[in-house]
């Protein structure tokens, strides 16, 4: 078993690999540790998976994984994260933006007791307006909203603990979401400076829509944190309080019409007291689905996300088992 496992996502980024795979192991080797580097190719056109192939001559530790088509970042970084063997696990891009000359930096962090090393990009070299700014601000949102004090949860470059990783499940865009879901599961998270590059080769995949999908994804795992296994306690908790206030302005209009001959036809509050027990009871009913959805899903979550075509080098054993497991 290697100690550490570097995984590295690739879509199209057949022009990056060849220095990255130099770069990479000259900081690798200087570690006087053992190691594994998994690259994913997420459904390339350019020949990415060929290049990874004949990387293989020269660095056997190597292994490609091709992905039957594109599924994204997080299903990519998903894929190599459960074939990881290493107690360690380092995250890159394969655009060589992150350098593999921080690694040792994030080791040495993750010696210090801590669980999970997350990469700040202080001098980040993308453009402001698209990209900078956005991202600015949903660090802030994400931070207060978690309770966990980072500047850069986009910064691939992180180090983790493989018991703070390894189980986590990445849906959608998620992969920005890694260590606030590992810090759901009790991980000690810092963070250190690390340098950032412009993109030399290659074009970047992202624009300004990943902002909405930030916003939705910090609601869902924020969900997840304080409802996943007890969703009734927000459905029905909310449920609860629109029944009573509907039973009570119901009395009001009962009161009104008994004690002081008002018609209810009179009452505008007598509408409003239907809906919000109308609403009260549907919340509660959807607070059950959810519970019984939630029970479901406990049992039968070891499902991938993602479906591979080929892999070149592998060294995991169960690697013929993720072939034949379906996508959800
Ligand atoms: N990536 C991927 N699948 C995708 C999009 C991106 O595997 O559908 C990889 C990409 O090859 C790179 C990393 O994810 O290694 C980050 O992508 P990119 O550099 O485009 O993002 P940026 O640095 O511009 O935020
Ligand atoms: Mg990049």
């Amino acid at each position: 078993m290697p100690e550490l496992s570097v995984v590295i996502p690739a879509y199209n980024e057949a022009e990056n690999l060849q220095a990255l795979a130099d770069e990479l192991w000259g900081a690798l080797e200087s570690l006087g540790a053992t190691f594994e580097v998994i690259i994913v190719d997420d459904g390339s056109v350019d020949g990415t998976f060929e290049i990874l192939k004949s990387l293989r001559k020269k660095y056997p530790g190597l292994e490609a994984i091709r992905l039957a088509r594109n599924y994204g970042q997080t299903a990519a970084m998903a894929a190599a994260i459960e074939r990881a063997r290493g107690n360690i696990l380092i995250c890159l891009d394969a655009d060589l933006q992150n350098d593999p000359k921080d690694i040792p930096r994030l080791l040495a962090k993750l010696q210090e007791g801590y669980d999970v090393v997350s990469g700040w990009r202080k001098n980040r070299q993308d453009p402001w307006l698209t990209r900078r700014l956005p991202s600015q601000i949903a660090n802030q949102l994400i931070s207060w909203i978690m309770q966990i004090p980072l500047h850069d949860y986009g910064c691939t470059l992180k180090a983790y603990k493989r018991e703070f990783i390894q189980p986590v499940r990445l849906f959608g865009e998620m992969h920005r979401f890694m260590v606030a879901l590992s810090s759901l599961m009790g991980a000690r998270i810092t963070e250190v400076e690390v340098a950032h590059h412009p993109r030399r080769r290659g074009a970047s995949k992202y624009g300004l829509i990943r902002t909405f999908k930030v916003i939705l994804d910090l609601i869902t795992v924020k969900f997840m944190d304080a409802y996943m296994t007890k969703p009734i306690y927000l459905f029905g908790g909310w449920g609860l309080l629109m029944g009573f206030a509907g039973a009570a302005m119901s009395a009001v209009v009962l009161y009104k019409k008994f004690f002081m001959g008002i018609f209810v036809k009179d009452q505008p509050l007598f509408q409003v007291s239907i809906f919000f027990e109308l609403i009260g009871f549907q919340m509660i009913f959807l607070g059950l689905l959810a519970e019984i959805t939630v029970r479901t899903y406990y049992d039968i979550k070891d499902k991938p996300i993602y479906f591979i075509r080929e892999v070149a080098g592998s060294q995991t054993p169960q690697a013929d088992s993720v072939y034949r497991k379906m996508p959800v």
